[in-house]
This record gives C-alpha cells, structure tokens and sequence, in this order.
C-alpha cells in the first residue's frame, strides 16, 4: 500500500512551498506533485490523504528522554514511572534516545535497551546512549568500546555528570579516558560515539571541556554538553564553546522563575547565541522528559516533585518561530537535522527521499494534528490512535 499526502505545505526542515509526498514501506519513496490517478490501480494500492492547510515538517528527535523512568533524588518515592508511547507521538516525536540519570543503581542499562526496543517495536525509532551521571560509567558489554560496536542501539555515553554535586567530581584524566574510548568505539562501531553530558550548577561550568580540548588529541566535537541554559553564566560558556566548533544541547522547559537560579529559557538563549554569532548548526534541543522536575514557588519553595514532559520540546521550538527568533526552517533544525547529523542517525531528521517516513503535521497554529512513524499514523486530530502496551 502507498500513501500519497497531496498539497503538503512542506519544510524538509527546508522550505519547499506545496508538495506531494509519496510513502511506501515506511519511506519516503517520492517529492513532487502527482495526480490522483497515479497508477490505473490507484484505488486499490494508494491511499490519498489531503493536507491543504497543513505544514508538513519531520519527525522530531529527542535525544535526551529518561524513557525508563529518572529522578530518585528525594529517595525510592520519588523515582518516576516509564515513558507511555503516546506522551512521545503526542509531543511530536518520532525518534528518541533513551538514556540513564543520576540512578545508575535501581536503573539498568539492560532495562533501558530493553525499553527502547519496546517503544521501537510500538512504532518509533530509539537509540540509547551507555552510561549513567557516573565514572566509571554503566555499560551493557563491561566496556565503553564494547557496547559502540557491539550493541545496534547505543550511538554514544551519557549522561555524564561534570559540574555537578551529584557527579562522581571526575578529574580530567577520567575524562579524556571516556572520551579516548567512546572515540574508538564510535569509530569501530559507524556510529558518532559523542559523549552527551549532563553540565550541573558546580562552580567549573565547561571549564573542564576547555581543559580536555587544550590539553589532548580529541577534537571538540567529541563532546557536547546539555542543559548549558541552565545559569546565565554557564550559557555564557556555551557560547564560547560554540563558537570553538563544539555543539551544545539546550534543555526545553527551564524557565527564569523556575530554580531561583538565573536559568535561561531557550527562546532566549537561543536569542543569545544570534547576538554572539554562533553556529545554529551546531545548536540542538533536547527535553530532558520524564525525568523529575521540583516545582517551586515564587519564594523559591519547594511545593512539589513532577515529573519532566517531553512536550516542552515542541513548546519552546514554537515560541522560537512565533516569536520570529529564527526562520521555521532553522527552528525545526534544532530537533530534526542537527541532531541527526551530530548522532549519525541514517534516514532520519530530514524528509527525502530514501528516508524514513517519520512526519508531523501541523496546523496554521502550529498545533501538532498528525503524526507519522515510519509510515504509520500514530496521532490523528491531535490524539494518539495507537497506545503502547498497558496504556489506557
Ligand atoms: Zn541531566
């Protein structure tokens, strides 16, 4: 069976005006305009679906999703659940990968593979990143190099916690180390082998990226820190780093009234890094969802654990485009093209032919309507029309 999508309103992230898009076996198989009666056979093989009205963009891909459940932080009680397949299709998510947070104790890494490949068999794309905030880290295999070559989804180690009261303080030679391995085993395995880490509120910010960059062989862009919007300050930092040829993650979500901290929504920070002359291509976004979030009040006190929503991604790359910070096509980048391109995800992030057919569609209000995961239609009027298992 093909599907073809007619007067798609298409941003592959590029903008390509009104197209037709033909599907089959979960890949874009065509990019055109075509008629109805593309084949004599038409109604029997193609099903023909209009999207006049609809902006047609890719899939978005979250590479930062507690997908088994993080936090932990307020003791047992306070470890949230596993990730629902429709929290993801509903924020727009097609691919995610799935990583391990400051527990790398009651979580496993064989409970992680093991959820990406559930949320895959459901429909979507995962990968994994190796790895919990501490060194020596958690690895499926005993080694770093291992699970990049061996193991099909894990493309990278994070998160890895520098800066942070709740790192293992790893000096610069435990650093480096990590970084000469997961070099290798990138290498070794085809995959980008990065190492995703998770920057704190500690005193040294990137300090420590700067020193390993300065002071070994690996190049910048072995390393990529993420929730560098977090203090005024560290955002700073990141800037510089960007401007070094490394990549940075921003963290959906935060808010200034937040954590007290001087935190850095990412409509601003990306406002920021225009200012300072960075490199957009070298800008993601991740939502840091499902893992738990302390909602304080205006006083700054504690009034409740939640936990993160992996629909502050989409919320956020929304306020970029209305707000007009950067045109659609750059703000979609920053969770479809970039991020594929830093992780090496074949077949994602960009519709073309060849790719897979991961898409979502949005009204003129930008609100997610329709969602398709390799070619299946998981969301339809903006509600998930397929559940994963033991959802309601
Ligand atoms: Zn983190």
């Amino acid at each position: 069976m093909l599907t073809l999508i007619k007067n798609a309103h298409l941003f592959t992230p590029k903008k390509q005006g009104i197209k037709d898009l033909l599907l089959g076996a979960g890949k874009i198989i065509g990019i055109g305009e075509y008629e109805n009666d593309l084949h004599p056979l038409n109604s029997l093989i193609v099903k023909i679906m209009d999207a006049e009205g609809y902006y047609v963009t890719p899939g978005f891909i979250d590479q930062h999703v507690h997908i088994t459940g993080g936090g932990g932080e307020q003791g047992p009680a306070s470890r949230t659940p596993e990730i629902m397949l429709s929290q993801l299709t509903t924020a727009g998510i097609t691919t995610v990968v799935g990583l391990l947070g400051v527990d790398g104790i009651t979580r496993s890494m064989a409970g992680l593979h093991a959820k990406a490949r559930a949320l895959e068999l459901e429909g979507l794309s995962t990968f994994i990143y190796s790895g919990a905030y501490e060194l020596p880290t958690r690895t499926l295999t005993g080694s770093i190099r291992g699970d990049l070559v061996l193991i099909n989804k894990v493309i990278g180690f994070g998160e890895i916690a520098i800066s942070d009261h709740r790192s293992t303080q790893p000096t610069l030679e435990m650093l480096a180390k990590l970084g000469a391995e997961a070099r290798v085993g990138g290498m070794l395995g085809g995959k980008a082998g990065i190492i995703h880490l998770h920057v704190g509120e500690g005193k040294k910010g990137l300090t420590p990226l700067f020193d390993l960059i300065e002071n070994t062989d690996l190049p910048i862009s072995q390393f990529v820190p993420t929730h560098v919007n977090r203090i005024d300050w560290l955002l700073k930092q990141a800037c510089q780093y960007n401007l070094q040829g490394g990549m940075i993650d921003l963290t959906a979500g935060i808010y200034p009234q937040s954590d007290g901290v001087h935190a850095v929504d990412v409509p601003s920070a990306i406002e920021r890094l225009i200012k300072v002359g960075a490199s957009m291509n070298r800008v993601t976004v991740s939502s840091d969802g499902n893992g738990s979030m302390p909602r304080f009040d205006n006083k700054g006190e504690l009034v409740s654990v939640g936990v993160g929503s992996v629909e502050v991604l989409w919320q956020d790359i929304r306020k970029i485009i209305t707000n007009k910070l950067l045109s659609f096509e750059d703000a979609l980048s920053l969770i479809t093209s970039n991020v594929a391109k830093q992780l090496r995800l074949e077949n994602k992030g960009e519709i073309k032919v060849g790719n897979d057919a991961d898409l979502v569609f949005l009204d003129k209000d930008l609100n997610i309507k329709m969602v398709m995961a390799k070619g299946r239609t998981m969301l339809q009027e903006g509600k998930a029309i397929v559940k994963g298992a033991y959802e309601a």
